[in-house]
Formats: structure tokens, sequence, C-alpha cells
């Protein structure tokens, strides 16, 4: 067995960095080391896919007969390490210090996607043979949204063919925690145009005759969520599932981080709708913000203008089983019925598919299957968690592949994931690869 230790240190000394052209070919690098460390675990049939961004990179293993086919999904794009004043020690010169690995990527998810090959190379040097068949996908696009990803996917459908699909991109909730995360909001968004003359207008000539653009639109904005944080579109909460009461009892059963939240991003107060805790509000109820208004004059001092139009972005966050489709019709609906008569209102309202709300059915057998294998390696039963973002890939693999993928990884959530000085606990990567061997096991029951 290779030292996963050195196998890291040497993929982090990789700057593979998506966002950024100039680090392209150090992207395709990692993409090859990770082929190298695909053969070295024993995988068969690897080979470099290239997209129309940058390289996935594929292996499987199909020796083990009659038993089902894992799909196993990670990325090993990194984010830009800025910035770079806030780094102990170089990002992309990895450093063990109090057991603790520095260096971008380390946590996110450079770490992760090496324990399910190690976990395989362990398996096969005990005993030749995968208790599972396994295929390999890892992505180099999911740090700039999984660009390529559908595509790939769709073009590639018998070689992905699978039972199962498990994600190495995951968390932990503490260092002695399992948790299994099994939900992930949707999204949905508008953008409102409001026009009340051909452009700003001086307002000794015509304030007090020309509907002001900027108030037309804050009248509209302020109309969409009512002073409690309770949505007011019209059919917006209709296709909310409900919650069971077991579910909203363990939820309850978590340690509250809202106080932590809170400080963490400066805030007064915490605010939302009312009959939910904070945690549930994020997990398990829809939302309506809007993240950007631009209208009138914006420059230093005043100027004496009626603004003649006005821009806001709305964005949604989605939960089981809203259909951003309708959404954001409903949204578009509701603000042009809701419009003042006196000025032009239009509405560009989008709601894909892939940002469909994500919910790994609670009897899913990957599921039960996941749970047994932390519960082997913790010795406590993992908890369900839900998360308040969205995670394109696994999003993208549900709807091009069929599949739910349940997101199985040792990740913590302290490690500065995107941040300066990010770090995997080494202790994580042995207890990961037991993790992983634990979960072909069990997947093959
Ligand atoms: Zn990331």
């Amino acid at each position: 067995m290779t030292d996963l230790v050195e196998d890291l240190k040497a993929l982090i000394r990789i700057p593979s960095i998506s966002r950024d052209p100039a680090h392209a070919a150090d992207v395709a690098a990692a993409a090859d080391w990770i082929a190298g460390r695909m053969r070295g675990a024993g995988l068969e049939h690897v080979a470099v896919m290239p997209t129309s961004g940058h390289p996935a990179v594929y292996g499987d293993w199909l020796h083990a007969a009659g038993r089902p086919t894992v799909l196993i999904y990670a990325h090993y794009d990194i984010q830009p390490p800025e910035p770079l004043a806030g780094w102990s020690s170089p990002p992309f010169a990895p450093e063990v210090r109090d057991g603790r690995l520095y260096g971008r990527g380390a946590s996110d998810m450079k770490a992760n996607l090496l324990l399910p090959l190690g976990a395989c190379q362990s398996l096969r040097e005990a005993g030749g043979a995968l208790p599972v068949n396994v295929r390999f996908l890892y992505e180099g696009e999911e740090e700039v949204g999984s660009r390529s990803l559908p595509g790939l996917l769709a073009a590639h459908r018998d070689l992905l063919a699978c039972e199962h699909a498990i994600s190495a991109d995951a968390l932990q909730l503490g260092e002695d925690r399992p948790g299994l995360l099994v939900g992930l909001r949707g999204s949905a968004g508008a953008e409102v145009h409001v026009r009340s003359a051909a452009s700003d207008v001086h307002s000794g000539r015509m304030g007090g005759l020309l509907p002001n653009a900027a108030l037309a639109l804050a009248r509209i904005l302020a109309g969409l969520v009512g002073p409690e944080g309770r949505i007011l579109v019209e059919g917006f909460y209709d296709d909310v599932r409900p919650v069971s009461a077991h579910e909203r009892a363990a939820m309850a059963a978590l340690p509250d981080d809202s106080e932590d939240l809170r400080r963490a991003v400066g805030a007064r107060a915490l605010h939302g709708e009312p009959g939910f805790t904070p945690r549930e509000r994020n997990w398990i109820r829809p939302t309506l913000d809007v993240s950007g208004i631009t209208a009138g004059y914006q420059g230093p001092g005043n100027r004496t203008i009626v603004p003649g139009a006005a821009h806001a972005k709305i964005t949604c966050r989605l939960v089981p089983d809203q259909e951003p489709a309708r959404i954001a019709s409903l949204l578009r609906a509701h603000i042009l019925a809701h419009a003042p008569a006196e000025v032009e209102v239009t509405v560009n309202a989008s709601g894909q598919r892939a940002g469909r709300p994500y919910l790994v059915p609670a009897d899913h057998p990957a599921l039960a299957a996941a749970e047994r294998a932390l519960a082997r390696v913790y010795g406590r039963q993992p908890d369900r968690t839900r998360m308040g973002s969205t995670v394109p890939a696994l999003s993208i693999l549900r709807e091009e592949l069929g599949i739910w993928t349940v997101p199985f990884g040792f990740s913590l959530p302290d490690e500065n994931a995107h941040a300066p000085d990010e770090f995997i606990r080494v202790r994580s990567l042995e207890r990961g690869v037991q993790g992983f061997r634990a979960l072909l096991e069990e997947l093959a029951r």
C-alpha cells in the first residue's frame, strides 16, 4: 500500500485551479497524476477523458460477477489560494503540523478522492478481488459549476451504468460524530427591470411628475416577502413536501450552531420564517432573497435626479418538491400582477432542471449501506443531515443517469475549505480508507 500522506502531498503540489486559464496545464497534470494513481490501485480501462473544458478521469474494476456496480464520483480541481497572506505555509508546499496536513485542496477534496482508491488498493492487496464492481469518475470542473459534466455523462451513459453512486466530496459532522448528507436545496431566480422614462431625469424639471423607478421597484420587492419572513408569492409553498415530526425531532437533537453562524457573519440578529428553527429555515424551508439592486445615481456626493430605470436580481432556494421552472413562472406572474401600472416592468425568470432540490429517499439501500459502514468505523450511528446550498454535480448525476448519489467523505467543517490554511486531519485518512472498505463491503450485501 502506498503512503497516503505522501500521495496527498504530491497531488497538492499540483495547483489544479480550474477557474484560472493560466493553470490549465496544471489541471491536466493533475488528471494525469490521478490516472496513474488509479492504475496503481489496480483499476482497469483508466482513461483521461477530454471535455469542452478540463478533462475527467475514468477507471473501473468489473470482475465481481453478480454483484452491484458502484459509481464513485469526485473532483480533483481546487479553488484559488488567495489571499496568500492568510497562509502559515505556502498553499502548494504541503506541510504536516500537529497531525494536520496543510495545503490548498487538502480538505476540498484531494484527500477524500484518494480514500476510495486506497480502499480498493488495500482490498486488492488483501485478497485480490473487490466485493463489488466499481467505476470511478473524477471531474476537473466542480469548483466552476461542473460545466462539462452533463455533456460528459450524456455521452457515456453505457460506460457509467451502475446500481449505486457515491460522491466522495463530503463532510462528517465532527471528529467523532459521523453524518450523512441526504438533502440539498435547489435554486431558481429572476431579474426584474422597471422603467419609467428613457433615462434618469432632472428632479427640478420632472420631480413630482415622473414615477420614480427606484421606488416602484422597492414596492415590488417589498411585496415579495412579508415582514416576518414568509414568502408572499402566490402558490410558492404549494409543492413543499411536509417534513415528518420524526425528522424534525432528529434535526432538533443536533447541536444548535445558529449563534456561531450569526457571530461568524457579523449579524446583529437572525431573521426568518416564523414557526421554524434556524436550522429548519436553512435545511427544509424555501427562501427568496433579493441578491442585487441598482438604480439611479451611485457616484460620489448626490445628484438631483429621478431614476428612469431600476433593476433587481432575485434568487430562491427550493426544497422538495418545488420545481424550479414552476417557481420561476410563479415569481414572474406575481411581480407582473403587482407592478404599478404607470411603470413598465419586465421579468426574466429562470428555473433549470439542474436546480431541482435533492433528497435521497429515506429508504434508499445505498444510504443504509453507508450508515452501516460509518457505524462500523465510528462505533455510533451517523446523523442524517441536510444542507442549505446546492451541489450541481449531485443534481446532474440524478438528471443524466437517473441515480441518487450518496455523499460519503471524511472532511470536517472547520478545515478552512476555500480559505487560507486549508488542512485535513491526518487521522481522517486512515479512517476514510477503513470507511470506504466498509462501504464497498456493505454495498455488496
Ligand atoms: Zn469546493
